[in-house]
């Protein structure tokens, strides 16, 4: 039978037992031979964030109160080419 709480089909009973003694029904799986315990698969592993630290540098020309002006050191000559141009 499936359990209607966490849908998984295994071979499930009502386990009589635990009901007599404590009121309450819950399956037991035969095959594992223990009670069945719903299975929370669903917790969702953080996706690894990779994030790349490239190193940055303060673009001169720009804004120093923003953000945008910190520029990855590669991208400093071609932004101060296409950004700044007509400043020098
Ligand atoms: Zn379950
Ligand atoms: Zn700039």
């Amino acid at each position: 039978m499936i359990c209607k709480i966490c849908g998984i089909d295994g071979n499930f009973v009502w386990d009589q037992q635990h009901n007599e003694n404590t009121g309450k029904w819950r399956l037991y799986d035969l095959s594992m031979e223990r009670p069945h315990e719903c299975s929370h698969e669903k917790t969702e592993e953080s996706s690894l964030e990779t994030t790349m630290q490239t190193p940055r540098v303060k673009c001169p020309k720009c804004d120093p109160l923003k953000d945008s002006a910190w520029i990855e050191r590669e991208k400093l000559q071609e932004h101060i080419k296409t950004a700044h141009f007509g400043f020098w």
